[in-house]
């Protein structure tokens, strides 16, 4: 079932859904099985093998994605790493040449700095705070861009429309991660990105139970990428694409509560004697304030919190917390903390954590479902 006139709640639920449903079932079963029976299939992709990425299971959580991101098909995968690879091998060939943005989720950057270059790819990292400077990276070599759409821990959001807009004047292709903001928040592929990316295992399933991942677009990109995934292998299993279709069935619901109680929270610690700063893009003191109510439809319920005292403290304060986990990832019903100095930065070198403004001492918070008084309650006491 599909339908585009639904509004994200509807096609949420119904999008991608079998029609008639299977044995009456009004959800749709887990198919645990690894082949089907040959029908006559003349492309090696089109065969039906677990592998092949084409059982009941994908093809429904594939529609479903593709309809809440605007996108005319999509792709899930093993993991968001999965997702991010297998496109980034599909879109820049060897002797190509990459340009992305700095400060990248840190296992996509350590693939870019590190592991591309064996591929025969090339990268050339630009700010994307300035764009000014991105004219004179372009080259023939030059094939594609990539950003996201919602940066980590400093949640700093680009001029999405800008960089689209430079894509497409110098032929190359629009690729973003849109795992911070989801696609309740924020659709690229409606500002003319070629190609939205996704860790799954944040707020799509949104859970905290599966890693999954998926690339979204064009029906002839996404055929791409899914024959090259084909061959790398990442494929998600059935039970895991039965779980992301149920998580996703609640995800315009639970990002719009988790935006509220992250604008509430971040509010209510704005100020706080403890803290040096609260990072939330939905703040006036955030840099891109104005810049977020242009290409968001809601903040986020990533907040970061830089406290005011030493690491040890920092830590302390992290451990009096009752509601939230001190644990890496985010997009959970449940509240998490992690210092990203410790985690998802700790293999960036010192100096170049402070020339990107990222203290020791900073907090990021995924906000979960909690109440939202329970949690700035929680978040005081701690605090006190
Ligand atoms: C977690 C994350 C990834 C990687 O996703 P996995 O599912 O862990 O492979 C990529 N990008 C962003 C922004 C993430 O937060």
């Amino acid at each position: 079932m599909n339908d585009n006139e639904w509004s994200p709640a509807t096609r949420a639920i119904h999008a991608g859904e079998p029609c008639p449903s299977i044995g009456g079932a009004i959800t749709l079963p887990i198919f645990q099985s690894s082949t089907y029976e040959y029908g006559g299939e003349t492309d090696y992709n089109d065969i039906r093998y677990l592998r092949l990425n084409n059982s009941p299971n994908h093809l429904c959580v594939n529609e479903k994605i593709a309809a809440l991101e605007r996108g005319e098909a999509a792709i899930v995968t093993a993991s968001g790493m999965a997702a991010i690879t297998t496109a980034l091998l599909h879109t820049v060939g060897a002797g190509e040449i990459l340009l992305a943005q700095e400060g990248l989720y840190g296992g996509t950057h350590h693939f870019l700095s590190h592991e591309f270059a064996g591929f025969g790819r090339e990268v050339r990292f630009f700010d994307a705070q300035d764009l000014s400077a991105l004219s004179g990276l372009v080259d023939k070599k030059v094939k594609a861009i990539y950003v996201e759409s919602t940066s980590n821990p400093l949640l700093r959001v680009p001029d999405l429309i800008a960089i689209a807009e430079f894509a497409k004047k110098n032929g190359l292709v629009s690729m973003v991660d849109n795992t911070f903001p989801s696609p309740i928040n924020c659709t690229p592929l409606e500002m003319g990105f070629d190609l939205v990316l996704h860790s799954a295992t944040k707020y799509l399933n949104g859970h905290t139970d599966i890693t999954a991942g998926c690339a979204v677009g064009r029906k002839k990109v996404i055929t791409g990428v899914t024959n090259l995934l084909n061959h790398l292998g990442g494929c998600l299993d059935p039970h895991a694409c039965f779980l992301l279709n149920r998580g996703l069935k609640t995800l315009p619901i639970r990002v719009r509560e988790q935006n509220a109680t992250a604008f509430k929270l971040a509010s209510a610690l704005e100020g706080h004697k403890r803290l040096k700063r609260v990072i939330y893009p939905g703040l006036k003191s955030h840099p891109d304030f104005e810049r977020a109510k242009r290409v968001l439809r809601g903040f986020g319920a990533m907040v970061s919190l830089d406290f005011d005292g030493s690491t040890a403290e920092a830590d302390a304060f992290m451990g009096r917390l009752k509601l939230a986990f001190s644990a890496p990832s985010l997009g959970g019903v449940e509240t998490l903390v992690t210092r990203p100095a410790t985690t998802s930065h700790s293999g960036v070198k010192p100096e170049e954590r402070v020339r990107m403004g990222l203290s020791d001492t900073l907090i990021r918070v995924s906000v979960g479902l909690e109440d939202s008084g329970d949690l700035i309650a929680d978040f005081e006491r701690a605090l006190r």
